[in-house]
């Protein structure tokens, strides 16, 4: 079985496949969860329509394995550090990211902040606001 990662950006080198723990995870996930043994792996860089294929032995795959092993095991420890960027946007962890939480009672505080202001200026202008005033927020 050959397993292909089509690259729509810059194009990957040889390099980059042979290295690429992406493609280990597709070949350890391709067979635990439906009993394939891949052969190959490939980046297939739609620019130039050019592949690079690469392979893994066991021993490269057990590795792969310990590594996400330890990130996994480090995360759920809390002992990782978040490099907020724009991939964020499209994280599928943001809900647990203490990078976002960081962000969200950055914002929480300054709709506190707004929500007291706007109370203030209610108050300030309600005396002069006509019948069906409404302040902006
Ligand atoms: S939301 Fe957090 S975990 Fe996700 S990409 Fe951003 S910094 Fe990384």
């Amino acid at each position: 079985m050959v397993i292909v990662d089509y690259k729509t950006g810059k194009a990957r080198s040889q390099e980059d496949a042979d290295e690429s723990l992406q493609l280990s995870i597709y070949a350890m996930a391709a067979h635990e969860k439906w009993g394939y043994r891949v052969s190959e792996l490939a980046f297939h860089n739609l620019e130039g329509n050019v592949s690079v294929i690469s392979k893994r032995t066991d021993f490269q795959l057990e590795q792969a394995r310990e590594r996400v092993l330890t990130v996994a095991r480090n995360i759920a420890d809390g002992n990782f550090k978040p490099k907020p960027d724009f991939y964020c946007n499209f994280c599928a962890f943001r809900g647990l990211c203490p990078a976002r939480e960081k962000q969200a009672r950055r914002l929480r505080r300054r709709l506190r902040a707004l929500r007291e202001n706007r109370s203030t200026d209610r108050r300030s202008t309600k005396h002069f606001a006509p019948k069906n005033f409404r302040a902006k927020t």
